[in-house]
């Protein structure tokens, strides 16, 4: 078992390992003032296949499950959800349990940061992408405009995240929640990307005990951005690194049909060739996209780019209508950079010339 302490807004304990949801009922007990009811907001999908782990180690006062994944980061599930912890009695003193992946985690965590002004919360994740929405406090649910448009920032009081739920993750959610890592490691640690590269040589084999130490670099590399600037008013903004052509081909593919962590991973393959323009590093790109098709990720997407551009200039982080990048100077050195119009096209076509690496 590994034992974090991230220090945003009053300091919280992560718990990560094997058995870590043994230790959720005593990190409940030792909160502080004395919890008074419980009520556990869980995804439709991790409440089917864990059920009987879930009531196992978890006491709760109330149950609401949530629609899958994404579908529960609306208005309607969040009137919903807010409606159970009503009719619940939900108090001041009381605490909400976020069990699933980051979709639950956010809805679950705008429930609470807005129930009676802001209740405490658990983040239970259960998904690799969720070792980094889990951590951090940013909370949201979608509006038909835009995704992640309403939120609140509100840190939960403790995140307990057991690797037993991982095993029964699909590979291409494990894949989407992998490109998460490897972007951690890109913005802030050489040494562990050198790590990753070396030691991935697989998704479907991932040996756990690399995975958990892997998920543990990533949410302390996460908890050490978060604890300098927890409403990014700077550097938060370098964990946004591969997100805003990312985000793009995510909105452009219509969200769901590519994952996440997939439209990041052609994001930072994006990024860091704009990098190599712009701030000169010095990176092997051709050899990291080998290894990232490998793993099974595509590395670009077939789409006009004045339809990317258009979706990159509604990024939360642009200021002035310029669009602004998470660039890289080097491995472990991230800044942000405005760049032109006519250079975010040159790389776009860069990158699908790239599709041709074997
Ligand atoms: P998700 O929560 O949508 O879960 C993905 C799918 O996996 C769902 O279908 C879910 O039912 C299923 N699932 C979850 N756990 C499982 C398990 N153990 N076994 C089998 N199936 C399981 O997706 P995600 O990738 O975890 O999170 C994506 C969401 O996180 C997005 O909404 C994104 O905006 C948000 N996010 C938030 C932050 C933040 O800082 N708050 C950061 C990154 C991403
Ligand atoms: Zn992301």
């Amino acid at each position: 078992m590994e034992y974090l302490t991230i220090h945003a807004g009053a300091s919280y304990p992560v718990i990560i390992g094997e058995k870590a949801l043994s230790e959720i009922s005593q990190t409940v007990r030792e909160l502080k003032p004395a919890v008074t009811s419980v009520l556990l907001l869980i995804d439709e999908k991790v409440y089917q296949l864990h059920q009987q782990t879930i009531k196992q180690h978890i006491q709760y006062d109330s149950l609401f499950i949530l629609p899958q994944g994404e579908k529960a980061k609306t208005f309607s599930v969040y009137e919903q959800a807010m409606g159970e912890a009503l009719e619940a009695g939900l108090d001041r003193h009381s605490l909400i349990i976020a069990c699933g992946g980051g979709a639950t985690g956010d809805l679950a965590g705008f429930t609470a940061a807005t129930y009676m002004r802001g209740i405490r919360y658990i983040q239970v994740p259960t998904t690799i992408l969720a070792h980094d929405s889990a951590v951090g406090g940013k909370t949201a649910i979608n509006h038909p405009l835009g995704k992640n448009m309403t939120g609140a920032f509100h840190q939960p009081s403790a995140v307990i995240y057991d690797s037993l739920f991982l095993k029964t993750l699909p590979l291409r959610e494990i894949r989407s929640g992998f490109a998460e890592v490897i972007k951690h490691a890109l913005i802030a640690d050489p040494e562990f990307l050198e790590e990753l590269l070396t030691g991935v040589s697989s998704l479907e084999k991932l040996e756990p005990s690399f995975l958990q130490y892997a998920l543990k670099k990533g949410i302390q590399i996460k908890g050490e951005i978060v604890s300098r600037d927890e409403r990014e008013q700077n550097i938060r903004a370098f964990l946004n690194f591969g997100h805003t052509y990312g985000h793009a081909v995510e909105a452009w593919s219509g969200f769901g049909e590519k994952l996440h962590g997939e439209c990041v991973m052609i994001g930072m393959i994006y990024a860091s060739l704009l990098s190599i323009e712009k701030t000169g590093l010095d990176f092997p790109i051709e050899q990291f996209i080998k290894w990232v098709k490998s793993l099974g990720y595509e590395i670009s997407i077939n789409a006009p780019f004045e339809e990317l551009h258009h979706l990159m200039k509604k990024d939360k982080k642009n200021l002035n209508r310029n669009i602004r990048f998470v660039l890289l100077k080097a491995v472990g050195q991230p800044e942000l950079v405005n760049i032109e119009s006519s250079e975010l096209e040159y790389i776009h076509q860069l990158l699908k010339r790239k599709e041709e690496i074997q």
